[in-house]
């Protein structure tokens, strides 16, 4: 297929105007054929825009918009459709699935454009030299690159993969075109730490400032790991003595810097019960979506929600979370009962799914809710966070609904934003004037 399918056009807009409609296809813009999004968007700032298009039937026709850099055209695409990846990571979660779940969690992306648009990890290692050409020229920046480890034996080790073209002389030339790149290592214990990790770490630094941030992340085990390599996991006694050693590299380099660089994952303090850094010291939050940050910003967010908070009428909500997550939901929920009168009890699922090791609310299941909730006095409703829900879909990792745990409870559930806000706006919604 040629050109972009056009999904939907803003009503009213530039586009509307011109008589684009959905089902459409934008096949150039002025004169440079589209193979994707991101050629589109590098390409629409010219004044006035000529814009070809094509109609389903096969009609091809040329427009020109007046005013584009001024408003947005309305036209929405959809994203490009994701390389595969063909990598075999040892710690890859994608193989540690359980079977029977909906297919597309399944599918392994790989794929620099989603890097750009959407800050997904990539390895590049299927990059291309056509595609490092087209990054630099269309100045694809930032880039989010999976290191794991610089090293290039170690690396191809952990990718499950020979023949990859080091890491390093891929982000150096990137870094020589001032793209500028956040980078993670998924750690695996006795695998890519120790010297591994001085050697990744010092050449990430050398790359900077086009090297903008570095995460550290654990590695996730599920107990779907048959016929795979064995790993080690992070324990207690692993994430705490990791944190005294690495934490204090970490101040050092932002005070060597002049701003913070690395970055340790939340889970490394939570399970090696080490308190967290200052809220400063994570910088403007690069990392958040890596889960780095995420807990200090939910406490400080929690202290303005619990200072607002009024009292509302008297009743009994459960909130539903991960293990991961209990002390700080329990912490702020002791709070916010004092200020509303609530009574409030936190509740962690286990994750039966994917096995006891599996700690975040995000990778609880429906049927893990209902195990670990059944037979319990739940109140007047039950709180889930949309962390647990697949996003715009509203149906949880094993296809349950919201309206299955009801019936299942025989409860009322609240879906809510996972924040405090989101927590004390459902509770509100629940308890303000509720006649009883
Ligand atoms: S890059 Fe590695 S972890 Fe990511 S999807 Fe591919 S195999 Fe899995």
């Amino acid at each position: 297929m040629r050109g972009l399918l056009i999904e939907a056009v803003v009503a009213g807009s530039l586009a509307d105007e011109q008589g684009i409609e959905s089902g459409d296809r934008l096949l150039a813009v002025d004169g440079h054929r589209l193979r994707d999004l991101i050629d589109f968007h590098y390409w629409s700032d010219a004044e006035p825009l000529l814009l070809e298009v094509a109609k389903p039937d096969g009609t091809v026709w040329e427009c020109e918009i007046e005013g584009a850099g001024a408003e947005p055209l309305g036209l929405m695409f959809q994203p490009p459709q994701p390389a595969r990846c063909r990598n075999n990571c040892v710690f890859c979660f994608v193989h540690q699935l359980p079977k029977g779940l909906r297919r597309p969690l399944y599918v392994k992306d790989e794929d620099y454009r989603l890097s750009f648009l959407y800050g997904n990890y990539v390895t590049l290692a299927n990059i291309t030299r056509g595609d490092l050409v087209r990054i630099k020229r269309q100045r694809l920046s930032p880039l989010y690159v999976s290191v794991h480890a610089t090293e290039p034996e170690l690396r191809e080790r952990l990718l499950g993969r020979a023949g990859i073209v080091p890491i390093l002389e891929v982000m150096k030339e990137l870094a020589a075109a001032r793209i500028v790149m956040h980078t993670q290592v998924v750690l695996c214990p006795g695998l890519n730490d120790g010297s591994d990790l001085e050697k990744t770490v010092s050449d990430m630094v050398s790359l900077y400032p086009r090297v903008a941030s570095l995460a550290i992340v654990p590695l996730g085990l599920t107990s779907h790991r048959s016929r795979l390599p064995a790993l080690d996991p992070v324990t207690s006694e692993y994430a705490s003595d990791f944190i005294r050693l690495w934490q204090p590299r970490s101040d050092q380099l932002a005070h060597d810097l002049g701003e913070p660089f690395l970055f340790l994952a939340d889970e490394f303090f939570l399970k090696g019960g080490i308190p967290f850094p200052s809220l400063s010291s994570y910088g403007d939050f690069p990392q958040l979506e890596n889960g780095v940050g995420m807990v200090p910003l939910f406490r400080e967010e929690a202290l303005r929600v619990v200072k607002k908070a009024r009292q509302l009428h008297p009743g009994h909500a459960t909130v539903v979370t991960g293990f991961s997550a209990l002390p700080l939901i329990e912490e702020f929920l002791l709070q916010l009962s004092a200020r509303t009168g609530l009574v409030l009890t936190p509740v962690a699922a286990e994750n039966r799914l994917f096995g006891p090791s599996v700690t975040v609310a995000g990778l609880v299941s429906g049927r893990d809710i209902i195990a670990s909730l059944q037979g319990r006095g739940l109140g007047d409703v039950l709180l889930v966070p949309d962390v647990m829900l697949k996003e715009g879909e509203g149906v949880f990792l094993d296809d349950l609904t919201p309206a299955d745990l009801e019936r299942e409870l025989a409860v009322s559930v609240m879906v809510v934003e996972t924040s405090p806000e989101g927590l004390y706006a459902g509770l509100k919604e629940a308890f303000r004037g509720k006649r009883r």
